[in-house]
């Protein structure tokens, strides 16, 4: 009997949803063994009936639940508990969902701050009411999804690589638990690293780092080594894929920017980067803006109005 699959989006992109779209040929060979019952973003299913004329939340029981997104409003957070209740293992699905991703670099405003730049602003009437007549009221900060529910299984990456949710999918129904390798972006990178020379201080990225466009990625030295801030040493490993493919980013002769989160789910990829480049030798004074080492993990209080991290 196929295994019944429900998904939902919660304050998110859909770019997850197309990560499993980009399953392609794969999605195909599953989807005989795939029962999905409700995944908004891609088929029509509402949540209170197709008509409307349902009282209550109407998502029907699954096996397995994929949940992209963090929770941002009272809405969110409903849904987040009406999948928790009808699925039997939920899957907090790309690092929006695993530890709040971009829309969580919100967290470093309060939601005060927020109105104030977007509805008071030197060209609107400063007294302007805040639209909010029919939206869901905002929660105080954005939450990863393991902060408000229970999750059984973190597929970080923005978007996950669509080789992880085939293998997690594949494994389920092998009545598996879907693991992935606790290994760093570096672990996977096939770049030089000398480990000499090092450089003291970050360099920004307006000016293109040293390499030849003729040559493979594999020829190009470190980034890190060659002075960008690259997020490698402190992020979760996985863009690669499968096939022994250089990080995405590093394909592109660009530093990770740290999408995946850190390689432990209760990680702190501040931190931890500081540590690595202290030990390295680096001046962290020259770093332009700690915080934004947090764009992809600012929810579990990493990033606070206050702050803190
Ligand atoms: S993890 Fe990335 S791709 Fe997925 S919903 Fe968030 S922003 Fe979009
Ligand atoms: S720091 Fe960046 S460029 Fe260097 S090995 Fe790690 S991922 Fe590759
Ligand atoms: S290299 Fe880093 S930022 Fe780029 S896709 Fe991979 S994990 Fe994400």
């Amino acid at each position: 009997m196929p295994v019944k699959i429900a998904g939902e989006w919660l304050n998110s992109c859909s770019g997850c949803e197309i990560a499993i779209l980009n399953l392609g040929e794969t999605l195909l060979d599953l989807l005989p063994e795939l029962d999905f019952v409700h995944i908004p973003v891609l088929m029509d299913h509402k949540h209170y009936g197709q008509l409307g004329d349902k009282k209550h939340m109407d998502i029907p029981k699954a096996t397995v639940g994929l949940v992209s997104g963090g929770i941002r409003n009272e809405e969110h957070l409903e849904v987040a508990h009406e999948m928790r209740k009808k699925c039997d293992i939920l899957i907090a699905l790309g690092t929006c969902a695993t530890h709040g991703g971009i829309p969580a670099l919100i967290n470093s405003y309060t939601n005060e701050e927020l109105f104030d730049q977007y509805y008071h602003t030197e060209s609107t009437d400063p007294g302007a009411e805040v639209p909010g007549n029919g939206l869901s009221p905002l929660l105080d900060r954005c939450y990863a999804l393991d902060e408000q529910i229970k999750v059984d299984i973190y597929l970080p990456g923005c978007p996950p690589h669509p080789d992880q949710i085939g293998g997690a999918i594949l494994a389920l129904l092998k009545g598996e638990t879907p693991e992935l390798p606790f290994r760093s972006v570096c672990d996977t990178c096939p770049t030089i690293r000398e480990g000499k020379g090092k450089v003291k201080e970050i360099r920004r990225f307006t000016e293109a780092p040293q390499f030849d466009p003729e040559k493979p990625v594999s020829e190009m030295r470190c980034l890190l080594e060659q002075g960008y801030l690259c997020a490698g040493p402190v992020t979760r490993a996985g863009c690669a894929g499968n096939d022994g493919e250089a990080p995405r980013c590093i394909s592109a002769r660009v530093p990770c920017r740290g999408c995946y989160g850190p390689v432990r789910q209760n990680g702190n990829q501040l931190m931890d980067m500081l540590n690595a480049l202290v030990t390295n030798g680096i001046d962290i004074s020259s770093l332009p803006d700690r915080n934004s080492l947090l764009r992809f993990s600012g929810a579990h209080n990493r990033l606070t109005a206050k702050g803190g991290m």
